[in-house]
């Protein structure tokens, strides 16, 4: 049998990093299997869902590289699907109309929470008489559906990360509620653990991979799935992803969504290779940088951890700048000039920008840090104060003045080559410590004492004419 997972993502928010680990796990284990990874978009609370949201989910999907088979499911569509079954489980006796009112029930809560007592419905309308229904009903008295839970149950499971798994029916909170409040016998507007059960069956689901917040859901939905003779699937549940506190990843963490770790400039494939690492790990001897394809090879539930996973920014910064490292000139250097172009920094040829990508490519973390960096070779700016201190020197002055002559007198093409030979012979030629001739040039054309590698910086300033402008203007004002 074909294995079917899916991602059941209620659009009321920008893609989040959870929600996209939890994807990229039922990715993983469909692509291991020759399965399918499916897509439900859970849309129906009307008030908080958004086409906006479903697109960005969407997008942030495809941006990662999680491609999903068949068409997206939308939730909303099957709500009469969903309280037909509701009917059913009131005809057949596991669900019943239950009157409490918000009123009455925030009396409840508030007796258990004197008491030092969790929230838990007393089921008090579950032995209602048809008499008693009607009576509630002409009153004008609104409902909503309860699933019974009979305190005895024992409900276990064999989670493929946790092992066995099993809750109690007296921990579940009292009778679930199915649906909204309506009125007559009119049914509300189905709810989360009765929709994700009858779609799951729906689309054939043969394995649910969620987050261990909902392992108390899954507890309710084996129960209606066997009311309703349905075949239950393997249920996993993944760990939290945790902030350096040891707490759940949340907006106060700043960067959450997937937009955001877009914008501060990681790569899709960078920050796959490393969500897939918040709660798994290779075997050893296996690296960790692996295309999501090979690294679906390996995956296995079995392996996923189930403790929490910190998230690392190191460890996020380190995979991104290995993938920068190792990227092919041509695409990197396609995505600098994006950048450059939203500064107004346009580069005088092809060639000239990719020599300035190869000499960046070494250096940059995040794909913006290519915005700072780049900006001495695209703009002068001023000197920085400790420049201006070394340039008071004498010493600098005169490298600084054999420099230009150097290059008025010889015109030399600046290549690695003729760049270092040019520094030696003015070194030797006017006996000046070649270190500072260096760091006098370095001064010269980026107005400060630290900078990338010199002598590739130089043959791109020279490309331009940049270099003898620079040096000369830096040489008028000492
Ligand atoms: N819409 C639910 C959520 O986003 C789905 C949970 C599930 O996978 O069943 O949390």
């Amino acid at each position: 049998m074909e294995n079917r997972l899916r991602l059941a993502p209620s659009p009321t928010g920008l893609l989040h990093i959870g929600t996209a680990r939890t994807a990229l796990f039922n990715w993983l284990y469909a692509k291991k299997t020759q399965g399918k990874f499916l897509l439900r978009i859970e849309d129906t609370d009307s008030n908080r869902s958004k086409q906006e949201f479903t697109n960005n989910i969407l997008d942030g999907l495809r941006w990662l590289g999680l491609d999903w088979d068949e068409e997206p499911i939308k939730q909303s569509k099957r709500i009469e699907i969903h309280k037909s079954t509701i009917n059913k489980l009131l005809q057949k006796g596991f669900a019943y109309r239950c009157f409490t009112t918000e009123e009455e029930s925030k009396i409840l809560r508030n007796e258990q929470k004197l008491n030092g007592l969790p929230p838990k419905h007393d089921n008090r309308h579950r032995n209602l008489t048809k008499k008693e229904i009607e009576r509630f009903i002409s009153e004008g008295k609104s409902s909503v559906i309860r699933f019974r839970i009979e305190e005895e149950i024992i409900i276990e499971w064999n989670d493929l990360i946790r092992g066995k798994i099993k809750w109690l029916g007296k921990d579940l909170g009292g009778d679930m509620v199915l649906s909204r409040r309506a009125f007559g016998y009119e049914i509300g507007e189905p709810l989360y653990n009765l929709a994700v059960v009858v779609d799951d069956n729906f689309m054939g689901i043969t394995h649910v991979v969620r987050g261990e917040d909902h392992i108390s859901n899954t507890a309710k939905q084996i129960l209606i799935y066997k009311s309703l003779g349905f075949n239950l699937p393997v249920f996993s549940h993944t760990p939290l992803i945790l902030n350096s506190d040891g707490k759940k990843l949340s907006k106060r963490d700043c960067v959450t969504s997937i937009d955001d770790f877009k914008t501060m400039g990681y790569l899709p494939e960078a920050l796959s290779n490393y969500m897939a690492l918040l709660g798994w790990s290779p075997k050893t001897g296996e690296g960790e940088l692996c295309s999501l394809i090979d690294i679906s090879k390996n995956f296995n539930l079995e392996n996923v951890n189930k403790s929490g996973a910190k998230f690392s920014w190191e460890k996020l910064n380190w995979i991104n700048s290995q993938y920068i490292k190792t990227m092919k000139k041509d695409k990197l250097h396609t995505i600098f000039k994006e950048y450059w172009e939203k500064e107004g920094w346009y580069s005088s040829s092809n060639v000239w920008g990719l020599k300035l990508t190869s000499l960046l490519q070494e250096s940059i973390t995040v794909l913006k840090d290519v915005v700072d960096q780049s900006k001495p070779f695209f703009e002068t700016s001023q000197f920085e104060p400790d420049a201006m201190q070394f340039l008071k020197n004498d010493e600098v002055k005169m490298s600084i003045k054999h420099i230009i002559e150097y290059l008025d007198s010889k015109n030399p093409e600046i290549n690695q080559n003729s760049a270092k030979e040019a520094l030696n012979s003015i070194a030797k030629e006017h006996n000046i410590k070649k270190g500072l001739v260096m760091r006098s040039l370095r001064v010269a054309l980026f107005g400060s004492l630290k900078g990338p590698d010199l002598i590739l910086s130089w043959e791109l300033f020279a490309l331009n004419g940049e270099d003898k402008k620079r040096v000369r203007k830096c040489l008028e004002m000492i």
